[in-house]
């Protein structure tokens, strides 16, 4: 998608610290890193949202795409200790950039931050 700053970063158009790829997901670092290990893993293919992600061929992206945090968390050296994975989606959850992504990291406490969710 022509304005998608992922979109950008998977075509190389923009750097970013790239950890690992795959057919069809990239995990890259996150700039503003908020624990020491802090890595986005988002689909080559533009997505917005988890919440766009409706039908078989997304439903299957979803699945290949927790699995590829996975092996990028344990690449990170954080299988015997633990981690979190967390995706925003929409405004209510903060998400800043409408390009499906999971932050993939340790420290829980600053990662569960972002999952407050505010009373009605
Ligand atoms: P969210 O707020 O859940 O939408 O997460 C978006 C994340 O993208 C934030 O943690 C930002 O720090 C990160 N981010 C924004 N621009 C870049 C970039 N150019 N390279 C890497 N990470 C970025």
């Amino acid at each position: 998608m022509a304005d998608c700053l992922f979109c950008k970063i998977v075509a190389g158009e923009i750097p970013a610290g790239i950890v690992k790829r795959s057919a069809d997901a990239l995990a890259f670092r996150d700039i503003d890193a908020k624990a020491p290990v802090h890595v986005l893993v988002i689909p080559i293919q533009h997505v917005a949202a988890v919440r766009e992600a409706k039908g078989t061929q997304e439903e299957r992206l979803l699945g290949r795409l927790l699995a590829f945090a996975a092996e990028v968390a344990s690449e990170q050296g954080l299988d015997r200790d633990g981690y979190r994975i967390v995706t925003n989606t929409g405004k209510n959850a903060g998400q800043s950039v409408d390009h499906l992504h999971a932050h993939t990291g340790r420290k829980k406490a600053v990662l569960a931050a972002r999952l407050i969710i505010p009373p009605p």
